[in-house]
């Protein structure tokens, strides 16, 4: 348990943004979340790892949020402390003359803003994610992707803290990921990225940028607060929205969580949703569409418990 002892040295320890009883609504995309006893926003690295070997040693449970746009918070908050990477937030375009590009991207760094420089600066190779609301440090740890690309393809390599506190660089034949899935070492924290895009004419980077715009308007709802897709597509021929439009569950309701009418792999908010609600249309749909199409839906949002995700 947290007390105050604990909170003093954190405060020595992050220069950033500190927040006791921080209401973890107000940092989701989902809009729903009990208090975290604590949540912090280092500043840099040394400031994260000086942290996470803290908290290891006395035992503390964390938790990393990016943007807060694949989770789902418990009603009662966060027992521990939540270490948000916003302030983490530098980019480096490295040029050498090539049509080949790195760029360094730090956790905090919003996907929609990187993909925005990436493509005003000529580079092509991020257009798909356009409009994925998360962090790069977020999209890192979710694979997250769109439109036949993730971010583990466009990985040259990855830096961690692992919950020792220490920095250690994988390279890219060492990251095991698949769909929607990267697999970090438990309690570790991706605090930077390389990835490689090459050199385009502008007019076929607007090309790209322009479809993927289209698709995500016409697929996706934008109007309520939602987490995204909430399971994994069974397989990519077997998307799991077509799996629950197909049981007639588009619109349905527990409380104020509800399937949206726009896409029905999303799960909406209508404005007083709690975690409790939206986990129970998740069992809901799970149950009925294993019952009725054999298929076990696996969840593509992180649901996370009240205490400890990384023990
Ligand atoms: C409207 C909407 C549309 C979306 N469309 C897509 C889409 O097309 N494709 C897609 O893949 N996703 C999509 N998502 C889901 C979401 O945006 C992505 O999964 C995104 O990558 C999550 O990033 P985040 O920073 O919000 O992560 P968070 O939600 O903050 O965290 C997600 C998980 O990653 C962990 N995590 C976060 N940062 C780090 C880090 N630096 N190091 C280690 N672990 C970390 C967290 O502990 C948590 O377990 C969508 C969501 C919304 C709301």
């Amino acid at each position: 348990m947290l007390v105050e002892r604990h909170i003093e040295e954190i405060r020595n320890i992050i220069r950033g943004r500190l927040l006791q009883n921080a209401a973890l609504s107000g940092f989701t995309s989902f809009k729903i979340g009990g208090p975290a006893d604590l949540l912090v926003e280092p500043t840099n690295s040394s400031e994260l790892g000086n942290l996470l070997r803290y908290l290891h040693e006395e035992h503390i449970d964390y938790l990393i949020l990016g943007a807060g746009t694949n989770v789902l918070f418990h009603d009662n908050g966060f027992r521990g402390v939540v270490i948000r990477t916003a302030a983490l937030d530098e980019w480096e375009i490295h040029q050498n003359g090539s049509d080949r590009c790195r760029v360094t991207l730090s956790a905090g760094v919003p996907l929609p803003a990187a993909v925005s420089r990436a493509c005003k600066a000529g580079l092509h190779g991020m257009e798909a994610l356009w409009g994925i609301p998360g962090s790069f440090g977020g999209g890192v740890a979710t694979n997250a992707g769109a439109g036949g690309i993730s971010i583990g393809d466009l990985l040259e390599s990855i830096s961690l803290v692992d919950r020792a506190g220490k920095e250690i660089l994988i390279p890219k034949e060492d990251l095991n990921y698949t769909y929607r899935t990267m697999c970090l070492p438990a309690g570790s924290v991706a605090i930077r990225g390389i990835i490689r895009l090459v050199r385009a004419e502008q007019g076929f980077i607007e090309e790209e940028l322009e479809s993927a715009r289209s698709l995500r308007r016409k697929k996706q709802p934008t109007d309520r607060p939602s987490a995204g897709c909430v399971f994994k597509n069974p397989s990519p021929d077997l998307p799991a929205g077509s799996l629950i439009d197909r049981l007639g569950f588009k619109g349905m309701q527990a409380g104020g969580a509800q399937v949206s009418e726009v896409h029905a792999n999303f799960i909406v908010n209508t404005g007083n949703a709690t975690a409790e609600d939206v986990l129970r249309l998740i069992e809901t749909i799970r149950n009925e569409v294993f019952r009725r199409e054999h298929v076990d839906l696996e969840l593509e949002l992180c649901v996370i418990s009240e205490g400890s995700t990384h023990e």
